[in-house]
């Protein structure tokens, strides 16, 4: 099964994608993860790429479609696997459905979150309290100025991405704004319609 994730940052995508791989063992891609990753270790990616996340910015479209690339080449994506934070832009989303055409792989499912605007900033403010209670380690970018910057990322250049799954019939839009359980519910009911369609 593989499956694309959308919705603003704090929407819950990291959540969800936990439950869905462990129900489904699928594997979880997270793009934000790979880049962190590639900062820590300081390749040349995460060199050029530090910076930018932590303004708030989008990477650049060929950098993350490169470790996309291969990233699903790897064994551990046999079984398949739930894309979380990328596709960011229409130019990603369209470089995604090249690719996966090369690979002859298919999308099961391109999931939305959708989510009221006007909750993000105080569920990220929650989130940050709730790692630093537990003695975790905060995001650079998790701060009200650098949140702002995402969040107007992610309107200008990733909200049309719901129009160009929309067009072409993939998308299924879930009500985030619910209960974590009823959110996970509603995405098991719209996995098990695309799988079976
Ligand atoms: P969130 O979903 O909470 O906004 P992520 O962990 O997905 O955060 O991403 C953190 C940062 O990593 C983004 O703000 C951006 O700078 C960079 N990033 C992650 N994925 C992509 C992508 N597909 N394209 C460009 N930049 C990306």
């Amino acid at each position: 099964m593989r499956i694309i994730l959308l919705g603003p940052p704090g929407a819950g995508k990291g959540t969800q994608a936990e439950r869905i791989v462990a129900r489904h063992e699928i594997i979880q891609l997270s793009t934000g993860d790979m880049l962190r990753a590639a900062v820590k270790a300081g390749t040349e990616v995460g060199q050029k790429a530090k910076a930018i996340m932590e303004s708030g910015g989008l990477v650049s479209d060929d950098i993350v479609i490169g470790i996309v690339s291969e990233r699903i080449e790897e064994p551990d994506c046999k079984n398949g696997f739930i894309l979380d934070g990328f596709p960011r832009t229409v130019a990603q989303a369209e470089a995604l459905d090249k690719l996966l055409d090369e690979k002859d792989m298919s999308l099961d499912a391109v999931v939305e979150l959708v989510v009221d605007e006007g909750a993000l900033m105080a569920r990220m403010e929650n989130r940050v309290k709730e790692t630093l209670a537990a003695g975790g380690q905060v995001r650079k970018d998790d701060n009200p100025e650098t949140f702002r910057q995402r969040l107007e990322a992610y309107t200008a250049q990733t909200a049309p991405l719901s129009s160009f799954y929309a067009k072409t019939g993939r998308l299924k839009q879930i009500d985030g704004m619910q209960g974590i359980d009823e959110v996970t519910a509603d995405i098991e009911r719209v996995l098990s319609d695309s799988v079976s369609a």
